[in-house]
């Protein structure tokens, strides 16, 4: 059965992110590589379609977070190159070969599994060296005294039987934060790397295929930082403040539509816990959005979301499937009136901010039960609910 799409839906702007694919590529010029960040199912906007756009946009890479989500592009038409960000598990790496995915190798203990496996099922694994330079997460440790120790284990992993070294990378921790110190830090980050690379590049007598380390910050801010490639996620779904000051749009509406409306006397508690009571003649929309459509509980009474006649204050409490917003003053708002939660009328900038956190959140916690509708040209190309009917 399809969805109905009438509920709660998502709506993903393709040409808004072919926009932003194509912005940015001006400002990365011709000789730098182009990899999209389609992890968590593209940032929550569907990996599958985005990646096929990008594909025909003729991005050259992509990267996602763990094997399924990579083998979810191999078995839909994706022939561009992925890189796994983070942790596959030694006994897929014949998947990895198989399905011609490139692995991160952060460590001497990756780097050692990964090439047994490989010499075991007869094939070759192609890999990308992590380093670690004050992201202290994934990566091998270069900083302060770690520098030779960590130059000599690239290396020692670059010579290892069944790896074939294709690139190199590091990430950011603070490129995307304002302030001094947080350029000092990335400037750091930055030397470190170039300097590793140069020293394994020396020793090895070859030199990398593809360096990278320029994520959303550092695109927007640090364009010394683009060496071979940039790996932006972010600014190419068009969020954020860097992608307001380059123009870019956001590629995902989140709508809904009213599907009742009541009006209470003054003196009305609204919704659980009774947070909100009218103070006078007050007419109350009810939408099917909530905190289980992705919606953030820590939103209630403290939001608006866009209606025909301009913000509607939400109220009270946001439920699991449900939430309530003010429409006392919006005579044009009736049943089954569209309101935007967030898109290109509705910031989700500010709704980020306001909830205490980034919009990545926001986009990765749209939830299956939200149907996606794609559009292209002004067209809904295809739709898709990600429960299973
Ligand atoms: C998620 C991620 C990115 C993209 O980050 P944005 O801030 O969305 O640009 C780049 N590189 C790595 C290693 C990541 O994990």
């Amino acid at each position: 059965m399809e969805s109905t799409l009438r509920r709660t839906w998502s709506e993903i702007l393709l040409d808004n992110l072919a926009h932003n694919y194509y912005v940015l590529k001006e400002r990365i010029g011709t000789d730098v590589k182009f990899l999209g960040v389609v992890k968590a199912d593209a940032y929550g906007h569907g990996a599958i379609l985005v990646s096929r756009l990008l594909q025909e946009l003729g991005c050259d890479y992509l990267a996602v977070s763990s094997l399924d989500e990579a083998v979810e592009l191999r078995v839909n038409d994706i022939t561009l190159p992925i890189l796994i960000l983070g942790h596959t598990p030694k006994d897929e790496v014949e998947h990895l070969i198989k399905y011609n995915i490139t692995q991160a190798v952060t460590c001497k203990a990756k780097a050692v599994e990964y090439s047994e496996e490989a010499v075991k099922c007869g094939g070759t694994l192609k890999v990308h060296i992590k380093v670690d330079t004050g992201m202290s997460r994934l990566g091998y440790l270069c900083d302060g005294d770690f520098f030779d120790t960590g130059v000599d284990g690239i290396l020692e992993a670059i010579q290892m039987p069944g790896l074939e070294t294709e690139g190199i990378f590091t990430h950011f921790a603070v490129s995307d934060e304002p302030g001094e110190d947080c350029k000092a830090y990335t400037e750091h980050q930055f030397k470190l790397f170039t300097d590793v690379i140069k020293a394994v590049e020396e020793k090895w007598g070859h030199s990398f295929a593809i360096r990278h380390c320029a994520n959303t910050g550092a695109v927007a801010r640090y364009p010394e930082t683009y060496l071979d490639m940039v790996r932006p996620g972010l600014l190419l779904y068009g969020y954020g403040d860097f992608a307001k000051e380059l123009g870019l749009r956001p590629a995902m509406a989140l709508k809904t539509n009213v599907s009742t409306i009541k009006t209470y006397p003054a003196g009305t508690a609204i919704s659980y816990g009774g947070i909100y009571t009218t103070d006078k003649t007050t007419r109350i929309g009810v939408l099917p959005y909530g905190y289980a459509d992705g919606f953030f509980r820590a939103l209630s009474n403290r939001c608006s979301l866009m209606t025909v006649d301009g913000p509607a204050e939400v109220r009270g409490k946001i439920c699991m499937d449900m939430c309530m917003i003010d429409l006392t003053d919006k005579p044009h708002v009736d049943v089954g009136s569209e309101v935007e939660v967030f898109g290109e009328s509705n910031s989700i900038n500010e709704l980020a901010a306001l909830a205490g956190t980034i919009p990545y959140e926001l986009t990765c916690a749209v939830s299956k039960r939200v149907p996606r509708k794609y559009i292209r040209h002004g067209k809904i190309i295809e739709s898709e609910l990600l429960l299973r009917m």
